[in-house]
């Protein structure tokens, strides 16, 4: 049949595929880290191609690796030190091939109770790694942090507000307040505007010289609230702020949410891959008094995007805050102890999203993930070495491996961090970025690749150096 071709066919197609991806794979450091954003390239390259008869396979597989090859910023390359976005590791890469092959449907449990079962066993598994009670921990994959933090903020309000799924947020008297730091995720603003709280209502709560939400300010906020109009809803608390690595006092703000009987969300989007570490473990300490967790696998998993998990320790939670009847969903599994994945969550056709990590555990094993998260993070260790070795002042503070820094000697030219930065974009051998700390612009990187080793640190560090020579010398003519 035409969709399918034949044998011979689909063999010399994925041929084609596996050849293009190995020279990828083997080759990745030998690519620009970012591509020359020129649109106009990218759009005639888009206008070749007969979209009314198709081309031949293998000109469509190279138009599209080409494409992805010269227009990307090559997440995947070991001097990528960006934002969370990882190398697939091999397993990740196998499982999608596999998913999108078998195409299990995981809204209900009876259509695909393999799949379902695994997701349920990963959600077992990281619930006990998070340090939840077996029987108390429920959980459910979403595609990323954003909708888990959105299910979680659906949870808090179901919990608080017990007919809030017939009456929506009219029933609702006093506007409910969505407390985290300020430097929390904006996927919570975002989250907010869609469940209808309004982005108003996200309370920022600034942060100490350690860049956590400021517990104290917290209680003082909570204190002077005032209860006429508002009522607390939540309490978010990140393990591992994006721009920064810092991880909220957890067990302090577990405390205060049980004093205040709040709901107590902790968005580990990255950090919480630090319980995966026997060295980083303690880092995330509090974080089992939670009432719920976001934890993005496709960040420091290695696993591709989109799979992360929403885990929760109240195990009523998710069938109260989804549920739904319908006539045409199968029925099969109606008298089996099962959990159907579509009263259970937003999505309702299911992609099998666990199978990334399920097929990484059989690959590498929770020890793997010890081992490579320790590397991580000792590369993480060298570079904020070097570069205090090389003058650089480190202006953030956390175990996990995301490095600010600035360099005293020029933080007072407004345009040091941005001109220095151009340059090594520029360069295409390295990618980072930048975040404000306390006002003050500083360079984010970031060991988010485990192939990343000392040379390509050690690489990033000269990079550094030219970059900072020539903006001083530029400088210098000037003045
Ligand atoms: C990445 C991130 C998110 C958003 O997750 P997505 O997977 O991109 O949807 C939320 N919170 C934190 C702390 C993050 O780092």
């Amino acid at each position: 049949m035409l969709f399918d071709f034949d044998k011979k066919e689909r063999k010399e197609i994925l041929q084609t595929v596996f050849e293009r991806l190995e020279n990828y794979l083997s080759t990745t450091k030998d690519f620009r880290t970012n591509p020359e954003l020129d649109i106009d390239k990218i759009r005639d390259l888009l206008s070749k191609e007969d979209l009314h008869h198709g081309v031949d396979p293998e000109v469509a597989v190279r138009l599209v690796t080409d494409g992805l090859e010269n227009y990307s910023v090559h997440t995947p390359h070991p001097k990528y030190f960006g934002l969370f976005n990882p190398r697939s590791n091999y397993a990740g890469i196998i499982a999608d091939l596999i998913t999108a092959t078998y195409n299990p449907q995981l809204a209900a449990w009876s259509h695909a109770p393999f799949a379902v079962e695994v997701e349920q066993k990963m959600i077992r598994e990281f619930s006990l790694k998070f340090g939840y009670k077996e029987q108390n921990a429920d959980g459910v994959f979403t595609t990323g942090g954003a909708e888990a933090n959105l299910t979680a903020i659906l949870c808090a309000l179901k919990h608080k507000y017990p007919n809030i799924a017939k009456n929506g947020l009219f029933g609702v008297k006093k506007r409910p307040v969505i407390f985290c730091s300020e430097d929390a995720h904006h996927s919570i603003i975002k989250a907010a505007k869609i469940v209808g709280v309004g982005y108003e209502m996200v309370k920022s709560i600034p942060t100490t010289d350690e860049l956590k939400m400021d517990t104290w300010i917290l209680e003082k906020e909570l204190k002077k609230l005032d209860t006429a109009i508002y009522s607390p809803l939540m309490v978010i608390g990140t393990a591992g702020i994006t721009g920064t690595g810092a991880i909220d006092d957890l067990y302090r703000l577990a405390i205060i949410c049980k004093k205040h009987n709040i709901w107590f969300h902790v968005d580990a989007a990255y950090g919480g891959g630090a319980v995966l570490s026997g060295e980083l473990k303690s880092e995330l300490y509090g974080i089992e008094f939670s009432d719920s967790i976001t934890f993005d696998a496709h960040k420091w998993m290695s696993v591709p995007m989109g799979a992360s998990v929403f885990l929760t320790s109240k195990n009523e939670i998710l069938g109260e805050t989804f549920s739904i009847t319908t006539e045409y969903m199968p029925k099969e599994a109606e008298q089996l102890e099962v959990k159907e994945p579509f009263v259970r969550s937003v999505q309702w056709s299911r992609r099998f999203i666990g199978l990334k990590i399920y097929l990484s555990l059989l690959f590498y094993g929770w020890s793997g993930y010890e081992k490579t998260i320790g590397h991580q993070v000792q590369m993480g260790n060298l570079l904020r070495n070097r570069l205090l070795e090389e003058g650089w002042s480190i202006r953030n503070n956390t175990a996990l491996p995301v490095i600010c820094f600035t360099h005293e000697d020029f933080e007072s030219y407004p345009d040091f961090v941005k001109e220095v930065l151009s340059k090594i974009l520029t360069s295409g051998k390295s990618w980072l970025s930048v975040y404000p700390i306390k006002g003050v612009l500083a360079f984010r990187a970031c060991i988010t690749n485990y192939n990343t080793t000392e040379r390509e640190v050690e690489e990033l560090v000269n990079e550094l150096k030219t970059a900072l020579l020539a903006y001083a010398s530029e400088k210098s003519v000037m003045i």
